[in-house]
């Protein structure tokens, strides 16, 4: 299918792996010129590279932390004017109520709602004047079904689903839609990580760790970060201009929700 979207220019945070490397290789695919963003510089010239490669598109990198002032500057001033933004940042490690402290919360807060709400502050007035814009969150299946080894990530995605659940219907009207994607489990390092922490906390084998979860899912398996990247690429298409607002749920059927 065509996108119609050859030629826009995206921002991608925190893509030189899993999810948000998906979601760049999508659009890429869909011969979007990319922004690329993650913090070892190494490891992201390396995927970037691999993306001009494949796809042929302008891929600029910028090695910073997407949680700083500083890193958020760069990659805003590296891009210019933007028609695609995909908010991603690292989640906030697991653990237990009696484990967090303000600082705790306050870095969460900072990663997985302040940043993504500051880059969308950024680029909407832009998006907006040129009547076209795409917003994509990455953000989780806990906002419908909250984790308990990760209270830190449930409560900075609550506060950016809400956020974006009154924008989104603010700016719809000037050509800019705003959704989230909510990720359930996927191959990505960061479940591999997720797994080992669960491993250890259980005494129990790492594989056997995964069977059990993976028999949670009515797909049978975990999903990829490729069919995860499609999905977003396809929010920020030309096609998606109705879908507002949204919390688009990828998760092998996990969450049993009637609506
Ligand atoms: P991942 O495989 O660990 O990849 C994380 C990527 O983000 C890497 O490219 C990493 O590169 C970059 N990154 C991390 N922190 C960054 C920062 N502060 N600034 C810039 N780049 C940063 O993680 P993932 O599985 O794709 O997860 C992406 C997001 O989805 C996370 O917020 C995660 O909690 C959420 N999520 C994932 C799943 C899943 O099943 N995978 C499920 C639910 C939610 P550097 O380390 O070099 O910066």
């Amino acid at each position: 299918m065509d996108l119609g979207i050859i030629g826009k220019k995206a921002i991608v945070c925190a893509s030189s792996k899993g999810l948000g490397r998906g979601c760049a290789e999508a659009l890429a695919e869909a011969g979007v010129n990319l922004v690329m963003n993650a913090r070892s510089a190494d490891v992201l010239e390396a995927a970037a590279e691999e993306i001009r490669a494949r796809h042929g598109v302008e891929v600029t990198t910028v090695a910073a932390d997407i949680v700083s002032e500083e890193g958020r500057a760069a990659v805003l001033e590296a891009a210019g004017d933007v028609d695609i933004l995909v908010n991603n940042a690292g989640g906030p490690p697991p653990g237990m109520w009696y484990d967090w402290e303000r600082e705790d919360f306050v870095k969460a807060l900072d990663a997985n709602m302040l940043t993504p709400i500051a880059l969308i502050k950024a680029c909407l007035p832009g998006m907006m004047e040129r009547g076209w814009g795409r917003i994509v969150n990455i953000t989780s299946v806990s906002v419908k079904a909250p984790i308990g080894v990760l209270g830190l990530s449930n409560s900075a995605r609550a506060g950016l689903t809400g956020y974006v659940a009154g924008t989104a219907r603010q700016v719809a009207g000037s050509g800019v839609t705003i959704n989230n994607l909510l990720p359930g489990i996927h191959a990505t390092d960061r479940i591999v990580q997720m797994d080992t922490h669960a491993a250890k906390t259980e005494g129990r084998d790492i594989a056997e760790i995964q069977a059990a979860r993976q028999a949670t899912i009515p797909v049978g398996r975990y999903g990829t970060a490729a069919e995860f990247g499609q999905t977003c690429a396809f929010l920020c298409s030309q096609h998606a201009g109705f879908i507002v607002g949204q919390n688009v749920l990828l998760d092998g059927g996990a969450t049993n929700l009637s609506m």
